[in-house]
C-alpha cells in the first residue's frame, strides 16, 4: 500500500514535469531574469540611498558654513577646519535618530531623541567641535552623550573619546548605536557627567552637550594643560552662553565667551 502510493506520487510528478514543460521552463526564465534584475538592482538602490544621504550632508555642511560665517563676528570662528567639516560630512546623522528614514535628518535644526532630550543643531555641533579642535592623538571626554552623533563626529576626529549620559536608557541606545556605526574608539557610560570620568582621563578637550549654572570643578582638574572645555553655562531656564575655557601649558586657565546659545539642563544625580 504504502509502495503504490510512493510510485503514484513519483508518477504524478514526472507527468507532472512532461506535462507543463514550456510554461516550467518559461517560469524559470523569468525567475531567473527577475533574480538577475534584483542582484543588479539591490546593490543600485542601496548605493543610491546611500549617495542620496551624502547629497542631504552635502547640502547640511554649505548650510553651517553659511552660519559659520554669519556668526564670525561674535564667536571669533571664521571657517570650520577641513578635518572637522569632513567628519561633519561622514558621520551618518539619521542612524543616530529614533527614525532613521526622518526627512529631516540633515536638516540645521534641533531633532527630539526621546525621554525630553534633544540632538542638537548641526551648526552647534560643527561649532562646538571646532572649539573643542580635538587631534588624531587626543583623547575627549563628552558629557552628555544623548543620541551619540556629538561623540561620533568627534570620534572621527580623535584617538579615544569618553561619553557620559546620565539617563541609562540613552546611553544604553547611544551605545547601540555608534557600534552599528562602526565606531570602535567611543565608550559611552552612564552616570553623571559632572564628576567627569575620571579614571580615563586627563583630557586633551572636553564638551559638554547640557547647560550647567557654572564649570564643574572636576572637568577642569581632568582638562590636561593645553587643553579646550566647551561648555554651554547659565541657569536652567535662562539665557545660556557658550562658553570656551582654556588651559595653558602652565596650567592657568583663561575663559572665552562664544554666542547666546540655547540648551537643555545638565541635571544632577541624587548621591
Ligand atoms: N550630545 C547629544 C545631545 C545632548 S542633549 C547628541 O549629540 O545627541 C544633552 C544630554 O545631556 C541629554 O541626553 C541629557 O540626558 C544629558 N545630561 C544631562 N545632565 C547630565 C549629566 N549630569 N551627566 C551626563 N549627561 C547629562
Amino acid at each position: 500500500m504504502t509502495i503504490a502510493t510512493t510510485s503514484f506520487r513519483i508518477r504524478r510528478v514526472q507527468r507532472c514535469r512532461h506535462e507543463r514543460p514550456r510554461r516550467a521552463e518559461a517560469g524559470r526564465g523569468w525567475r531567473f531574469l527577475l533574480s538577475l534584475t534584483s542582484l543588479v538592482l539591490a546593490p543600485v538602490v542601496v548605493a543610491g540611498a546611500e549617495e542620496a544621504r551624502a547629497i542631504e550632508r552635502a547640502r547640511m555642511v554649505a548650510e553651517i558654513r553659511t552660519m559659520i560665517t554669519q556668526t564670525r563676528g561674535q564667536t571669533g570662528v571664521a571657517r570650520l577646519s577641513a578635518h572637522v567639516e569632513a567628519a561633519m560630512l561622514a558621520v551618518p546623522r539619521h542612524l543616530f535618530l529614533d527614525d532613521p528614514d526622518d526627512p529631516s535628518a540633515y536638516a540645521n535644526h534641533p531633532l527630539p531623541i526621546g525621554l525630553g532630550q534633544t540632538i542638537s543643531q548641526p551648526y552647534m555641533v560643527a561649532l562646538m567641535t571646532e572649539l573643542a579642535a580635538p587631534g588624531p592623538l587626543d583623547r575627549v571626554l563628552e558629557i552628555g552623550t544623548g543620541s551619540g552623533y556629538q561623540a561620533a563626529v568627534l570620534a572621527e576626529l580623535a584617538a579615544r573619546v569618553e561619553t557620559i549620559e546620565i539617563l541609562e536608557p540613552l546611553a544604553i541606545e547611544a551605545r547601540e548605536r555608534l557600534a552599528a556605526a562602526g565606531y570602535e574608539n567611543v565608550r559611552v557610560h552612564a552616570g553623571d557627567g559632572w564628576h567627569g570620568v575620571p579614571e580615563q582621563g586627563p583630557y586633551d578637550a572636553i564638551v559638554v552637550t547640557a547647560v550647567a549654572e557654572a564649570l564643574p570643578p572636576p572637568l577642569l582638574e581632568q582638562l590636561r594643560p593645553g587643553g579646550r572645555i566647551v561648555i554651554p553655562i547659565g541657569p536652567a531656564f535662562g539665557a545660556h552662553d557658550l562658553m570656551l575655557y582654556s588651559k595653558d601649558a602652565a596650567g592657568a586657565v583663561s575663559e572665552r565667551w562664544i554666542l547666546p546659545v540655547r540648551f537643555v539642563p545638565l541635571t544632577r544625580s541624587e548621591d
